[in-house]
């Protein structure tokens, strides 16, 4: 399987990283069980978080669960499997080492506006061809990896970053996954038949002051990619970021790093305008 793992936790705005004795956050996003003290200390690029549990006699207040269901404009599952809308590869790009253990593709599919994504949801693909008892291919799911706006801005289109699948089984045999090899051997030009869109659990905070605290490996950073462009690399008349957004990647080598663009054009500018942004990675791999 594919190494898939991703959590975001949104806050409240904090002005500093530094202590602060309070009870649990109320914020629809954020579930700490008790209250808690917490310390997080960012300095010459290490970070220190301490975190201690602190149990209290009051029972704990339980916050009221908004649906997502109703959530405004976000739409679900406008195609499906039967029906999908045939998008078409416009570009796809090995974005791993070529001395990476495995490899992750980069890839962007025509859209034309029709599939009408919010960042933080995923769509599936149905990989051409039939299983292995003559009928079609299931769909796969993959998060998406653009803004809504899309790669290329226009919001004409979806892009995705995929972990080719392959193992040895109990027999020796090497196995190939179906959709992800489907999907990293696509050519430019080659359709691609898309459903969805679908999920409405990771979708961004929509308080622009907003702590986010995104936890990924892997190809996991993809919803996080459309985060991070849509914060800070895209300008809206209605949506201006002023919070403070923690990128942790887990990745097994830096060979196999996601997109360090992103950080580096944040982290790139200026001392300053690091602090103005308010964006800190955190990278962890191996060697
Ligand atoms: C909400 C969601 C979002 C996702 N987002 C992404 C994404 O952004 N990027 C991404 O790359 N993937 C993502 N995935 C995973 C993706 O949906 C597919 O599961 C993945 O690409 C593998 O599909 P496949 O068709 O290539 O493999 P399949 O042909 O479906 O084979 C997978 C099966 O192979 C077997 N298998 C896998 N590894 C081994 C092993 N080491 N030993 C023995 N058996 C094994 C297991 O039975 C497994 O179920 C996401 C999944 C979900 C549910």
């Amino acid at each position: 399987m594919a190494a898939v793992t991703a959590a975001a936790v949104s806050l409240r705005a904090a002005t500093t990283t530094s202590t602060s004795p309070s009870s649990a956050p109320q914020h629809s996003h954020c579930s700490f069980p008790c209250a808690a003290r917490t310390t997080a200390v960012f300095r010459r690029g290490v970070l220190t978080v301490r975190a201690q549990a602190v149990s209290t006699d009051a029972a704990p207040v339980k916050e009221k669960k908004v649906s997502k269901k109703q959530e405004e404009g976000v739409v679900t599952n406008k195609f499906r499997p039967k029906e999908p809308y045939v998008g078409k590869c416009l570009l796809n790009t090995k974005i791993t080492a070529d001395d990476a253990p495995g490899e992750t593709w980069h890839m962007v599919f025509s859209t034309d506006g029709e599939v009408p994504y919010k960042e933080g949801q995923s769509i599936g693909v149905v990989a051409d061809g039939q299983d292995k008892n003559g009928k079609p291919h299931k769909l796969r799911l993959y998060s998406i990896a653009s803004s809504a706006l899309g790669d290329f801005g226009d919001a004409k289109t979806v892009s995705l970053c995929v972990k080719r699948l392959v193992y040895t089984n109990d027999a020796g045999e090497v196995v190939k996954g179906v959709c992800s090899n489907f999907l990293c051997d696509l050519k430019p030009g080659a359709d691609v038949n898309i459903t969805g869109p679908v999920g409405k659990e990771m979708l961004m905070p929509k308080d622009p002051n907003a702590t986010i605290i995104m936890l990924a490996t892997g190809t996991g950073i993809a919803p996080f990619r459309s985060f991070l462009w849509k914060m800070f690399f895209e300008k809206y008349e209605d949506y201006k970021f002023n919070g403070l957004a923690w990128l942790f990647l887990g990745v097994p080598t830096s060979s196999s790093l996601l997109y360090p663009e992103v950080g580096t054009s944040i982290t790139s500018r200026s001392l300053h305008e690091i602090f103005l942004s308010k964006c800190y990675f955190i990278v962890s791999c191996d060697t």
